[in-house]
């Protein structure tokens, strides 16, 4: 089977535990604004832009003063990569699961303190055929594996029993405010999150983001969602809003929306904690 890779590397317990080889995948099924990795959410990938590029690099004219624009690009990749070395890349490569499978083998030494491979995104869960494969593939080869995902597959249950450790991320508890600002309904991920939490261990990963999910009746909100799931299950954690993929929606041609937007403040990260603890959850930082 084949699989689309927009970014691979190695980092420490981020994605998972210890030591790890993180494989981000092409495709996603929302469009968050404050994504930071925008490069990754077109299925088939993203024309990018680097640093330099010359605007007669584009036939067409969607390349000007060095700046993508994604309303006139054709997304004719073929004339993409014949240009690769004048400053213009399709977003990902295409590999057969077999050679992530067999990278990953050759790469057992450097899962220490517990690593192993994370499939991150992107949305992983896209192709989850492809996933499934690989994942049951690396269990065969005792590889620890972990996934991040945002939880909407349907049938996100049959690929667990080939996770070690199931990261969800939860964006919104509201449907209305979930829908609107990416794209889908949160309907399945809530129903995912109560089902699994049920029959294993979950980190939920919630990104708090001011004006749209981080004052403290949001706490309250995400608090009586989750109460639905099994607490002894799930671990929580806060991450920040940031801008670290702000300069890839420019590389893309997209618009970037979160100008503006401010990081949240340590207050609010302690109220959420306060406020989930005094209720129950395990919070974690990693
Ligand atoms: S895909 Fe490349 S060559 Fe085609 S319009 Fe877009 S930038 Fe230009
Ligand atoms: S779900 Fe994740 S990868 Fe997909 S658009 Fe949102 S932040 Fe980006």
């Amino acid at each position: 089977m084949l699989i689309k890779v927009f970014q691979k590397g190695f980092n420490f317990s981020q994605d998972g535990p210890g030591n790890r080889l993180v494989y981000h995948l092409q495709g996603c099924n929302m469009n968050c604004p404050w994504c930071s990795n925008p490069e990754g959410i077109e299925k088939d990938g993203s024309i990018m832009v680097t640093e330099g590029v010359d605007d007669a690099v584009c036939p067409n004219g969607a390349i000007s003063s060095g700046m993508l624009d994604s309303k006139l690009c054709r997304g004719c990749p073929k004339m993409c990569l014949q240009t690769l070395h004048m400053g213009i890349k399709l977003s990902c490569d295409t590999y057969h699961t077999d050679e992530i499978v067999s990278e990953a083998a050759r790469s057992k030494s450097m899962f220490f303190s517990g690593g192993g491979v994370t499939f991150t995104g992107g949305e992983p869960t896209l192709n989850l055929p492809a996933l499934i494969d690989m994942l049951k593939k690396l269990k065969q080869e005792d590889i620890n594996t972990a996934i991040e995902t945002n939880g909407s597959h349907p049938d996100l249950a049959s690929a667990t029993e080939y996770i070690d450790h199931l990261i969800i991320d939860f964006k919104h508890y509201d449907d209305d405010r979930h829908r609107k600002t990416v794209g889908i309904s949160n309907a399945i991920i809530k129903k995912n999150l109560k089902r699994l939490s049920l029959i294993r261990k979950i980190n939920i990963r919630i990104p708090l983001i001011k004006g749209f999910n981080a004052e403290e009746e949001n706490a309250v909100g995400f608090v009586n969602t989750l109460s639905e799931c099994n607490k002894q299950n799930i671990t929580v954690e806060f991450l920040s809003f940031h801008e670290f993929g702000k300069s890839k929606w420019q590389q893309c041609g997209m618009e970037y929306k979160m100008k503006g937007y401010e990081y949240i403040s340590d207050d609010t990260s302690e109220m959420f904690t306060r406020i989930f603890k005094d209720n129950g959850f395990d919070i974690i930082r990693t």
